[in-house]
């Protein structure tokens, strides 16, 4: 048995935060067209150094609304303050929110039910709804129910993001970011997650988009052929095969960083692996002290982790 510990959630709050503000700076850019090895500021969305995104906007509002015992409706509630008033951002001002994130809520605030607001269409499988969900395997670590699991992991997804391949890439995500919480190395981990899915009735042709994590030589895969665009397929891909090349988080980051397209994004679910993977990895000291605080987010921090630090079953 193990205890996941308050500090330990915080550092993997901070750990996300700060690769998401390390990939926003140079995301959309061409792989091979520039290098990025530090805190930078400014760039495609010209924000000051330390400034996150929507992936850790998306994943505080899912934190406090899982401490405060919420449901996707309420999540939804949050997701209209953070589009149309800045709340959960760390100017006050919301940029870089995902076309099917951004449609979803407009959908909400017309009256859809908030798990029949997203898209569910083919075409609008973008890592929307991956780049949030890390706070939900906190709160399923001790879920011994499978059905559960997969309940929320499906309920949390189609808010945003309604069709089938986004729900199995979140269930797969979560499903191993639970495991590796649980204790589990990366590739027990991946193993773990495998067999659960394995036994799930997902669509066949679906879940077969994510054959490739899946292979024994998955981690030898050349960068070449790792997609960095925001498609959730490519996302998630990118994110384990960073974990299976990496030694450490800051050598991870800057991987992730440099990929080119989607760089915050796939840092920050990346490091949301490595963190669960690796309790005790913190980012820079250098890298930590520029990122942007507000009030609201180390609350939601220090709430969340107060709540969810518990001893594994
Ligand atoms: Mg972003």
């Amino acid at each position: 048995m193990s205890d996941i510990t308050e500090n330990q959630i915080q550092h993997f709050f901070i750990n996300a935060m700060v690769a998401d503000a390390f990939g926003v700076p140079v995301e959309f850019r061409v792989r091979d067209t520039y290098h990025v090895d530090g805190m930078t500021g400014h760039g495609t969305y010209d924000q000051p150094v330390g400034s996150w995104s929507d992936d850790s906007s998306l994943t505080l509002v899912l934190a406090e609304n899982l401490t405060h015992h919420g449901s996707p409706t309420t999540m939804m509630q949050r997701f209209v303050a953070y589009l149309q008033e800045g709340e959960y951002t760390p100017s006050g001002t919301t940029f870089d929110v995902g076309a099917g994130t951004s449609r979803a809520i407009m959908a909400f605030i017309k009256g859809t039910p908030a798990e029949q607001s997203g898209d569910r269409s083919e075409y609008a499988n973008g890592n929307g709804a991956l780049m949030r969900l890390a706070p939900l395997a906190f709160a399923l670590v001790n879920e011994p129910s499978v059905d559960v699991r997969l309940h929320d992991e499906q309920a949390y997804t189609t808010t945003t993001h309604g069709h089938p391949r986004s729900v199995i890439a979140s269930t797969i995500y979560v499903e191993l970011l639970r495991a590796l919480l649980r204790g589990h190395s990366l590739t027990d981990g991946l193993a773990t997650a495998h067999r659960m899915m394995e036994r799930c009735r997902f669509d066949r042709d679906e879940y077969n988009y994510f054959d490739r994590i899946w292979e024994r030589d998955f981690a030898q895969t050349p960068v070449t052929m790792i997609r960095s665009i925001g498609y959730v397929v490519d996302t998630l891909e990118a994110a384990i095969w960073l974990n299976l090349n990496a030694e450490s988080l800051d050598e991870l980051i800057i991987k992730a960083a440099n990929l080119g397209e989607d760089t915050d994004t796939i840092a920050q679910i990346a490091t949301c692996l490595f963190s669960a993977a690796h309790p005790d990895a913190t980012v820079p000291a250098d890298w930590a002290k520029q990122l942007v605080h507000t009030d609201q987010m180390d609350t939601i921090i220090h709430d969340f982790a107060h709540h969810f630090a518990t001893t594994v079953k």
